[in-house]
């Protein structure tokens, strides 16, 4: 048989054979705790690149969070587990088909969509989701070519948690800044073009109850390019903190040391404004501006409270909160957003599904820092563990079959050692703008550095595959 494959153990001396969808870290975790476990694992991606969010979520100028790639990979990196990368399950290779060939299967593909405003105007241009935005800057080869508009001296960006905060620093962080950051050639030029110079974070709660952490609050007030501006209804200077936890405090120490301090001219700014709710996005081809109204809490709920400020913005970013997708094969919680699940068993019905399992935020949803997926993807595989041995044998056990079927199929998988071949490649774009990697985003650039090298071909590059 014609084919490139490194040979792939069946499995059968092991406790079983498990696929895990999502090389994210609540994949890669569950994938680690299989593999201790005994199980022999293969990790698909729909990405040529591993890591989910550790490479298409967190920020690029947060780089200390990222070396935690350096755990994630470990069952991978020593060959314990196989990466399969750039083959989307439910397009390139069924659920029913993974069956055949898997004891079990556990999805942990995220929470990929942004959360609606349902406000009028939503859907005018200029007006996007954070995911897409993140996306953007961080090289996800989905969003190539997607710059936001950035063309006009306003953004505003809506949500009260850390990403909100990520996307606010981004916009504001000066190219000498981004430079050295991992951001693809095409964000830094777009970026360093930006002529965005006031950008407006609408929160609808109080200083207090935003979800920000005390380190990303800070970093805003430590930006070279911009000055930030707490608009808190005064607010700050009365609120008892007694009653309030230590990340409350010292986010309304930092915004009160804020407001002591003399305005810098710098050469943009960040408002911070807390009990404003935007109500309407304006413009006829594109936004224009964003209509906001002031919001007060009534037994922990926001209430409107009358008008607000009209902003005047080309850009209107909403980081709201993500959703899963139905996935084609899983029950789906519409409400939650996430596949309804006991300890990561499937439930369908209120009944576990045999041999399908879920983990991270398409588990429980988009909370949590990425070690909270350890003890989630943990949690999941030890009751994969205890259930393999019940399971049936799938009838077609076979790694190596079921690759080069997508192959025949022109499906373009990636391995491990393409993934590796990237990372040499990104690293050394970065040693050229100074920093430790550039991203590249374009899976067909991607696909032309990580694909294994084929050994015998057609004319038109496809393997020989015989029916
Ligand atoms: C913008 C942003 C910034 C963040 N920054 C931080 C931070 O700085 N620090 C921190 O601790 N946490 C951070 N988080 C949270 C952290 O990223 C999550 O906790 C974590 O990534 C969730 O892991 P996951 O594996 O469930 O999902 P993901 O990381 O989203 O991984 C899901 C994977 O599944 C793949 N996939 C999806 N569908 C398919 C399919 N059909 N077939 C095959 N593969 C598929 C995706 O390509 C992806 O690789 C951030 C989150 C966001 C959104």
């Amino acid at each position: 048989m014609a084919t490139n494959h490194h040979a792939h153990g069946t499995g059968t001396d092991r406790v079983g054979r498990v696929a895990v969808i999502g090389a994210g870290p609540a994949g890669l975790y569950t994938t680690r705790a299989l593999v201790d476990g005994g199980a022999t694992v293969d990790v698909f991606d729909r990405l040529p690149a591993p890591f989910g969010l550790v490479r298409y979520g967190v920020a690029p100028d947060h780089p200390r969070m990222k070396t935690v790639a350096t755990v994630l990979q470990s069952p991978c990196a020593t060959g314990a587990a196989t990466y399969i990368g750039n083959v989307e399950v439910g397009s390139d290779v069924t659920l029913d088909q993974l069956r055949r060939s898997y004891h079990a299967v556990v999805y942990a593909t995220g929470c990929p969509r942004d959360r609606a405003l349902r406000i009028p105007g939503e859907g005018v241009a200029g007006s996007i989701g954070a995911g897409r935005l993140v996306g953007w800057y961080c090289g996800h080869p989905d969003n190539v070519g997607h710059a936001p508009p950035l063309d006009h001296d306003g953004a505003v960006v809506i949500g009260a948690g850390n990403v909100a905060l990520d996307v606010a620093r981004m916009l504001a962080r000066s190219s000498g800044e981004l430079q050295g950051t991992d951001v693809p050639d095409a964000v830094l030029k777009s970026l360093a073009a930006s002529r965005v110079q006031d950008i407006h974070v609408l929160i609808r709660r109080g200083p207090h109850e935003a979800k920000f952490t005390p380190a990303e609050l800070r970093q805003l007030g430590e930006l070279g390019n911009a000055d930030v501006t707490v608009h808190d209804d005064g607010v700050l200077a009365y609120t008892d903190v007694s009653d309030l936890d230590l990340r409350q405090r010292q986010n309304l120490q930092i915004m009160r040391e804020w407001t002591a301090r003399a305005p810098r001219a710098t050469r943009r700014r960040i408002h911070l404004r807390f009990f404003r709710s935007p109500v309407e996005l304006r413009g006829h081809q594109r936004l224009r501006q964003v209509v906001t109204e002031r919001t007060r809490l009534e037994l922990d709920r926001v209430v409107p409270a009358g008008r607000g400020e009209t902003i005047s913005a080309g850009l209107a970013v909403r980081a709201i909160g993500y959703q899963a997708d139905p996935i084609e094969g899983l029950p789906f919680d519409h409400i939650t957003g996430t596949v309804p699940n006991e300890a990561g068993r499937v439930l369908r019905d209120g009944a576990p599904e045999p041999g399908l399992y879920v983990a991270g935020w398409l588990k429980r949803g988009p909370t949590g820092v990425i070690g909270t997926n350890k003890a989630d993807g943990a949690r999941t595989a030890s009751e994969v563990l205890a259930d393999l041995p019940r399971l049936p044998a799938p009838p077609q056990p076979d790694t190596d079959a079921l690759l080069y079927r997508l192959e025949c199929n022109g499906v373009r998988y990636t391995d491990w050692n393409g993934w590796l071949r990237l990372n040499v490649e990104e690293q050394r774009l970065g040693s050229c703008r100074g920093a430790d990697r550039v991203k590249i985003a374009e899976r067909q650039r991607i696909l032309g550095i990580a694909r294994p090298p084929l050994t015998r071909s057609n004319d038109n590059g496809a393997p020989l595959c015989i029916s």
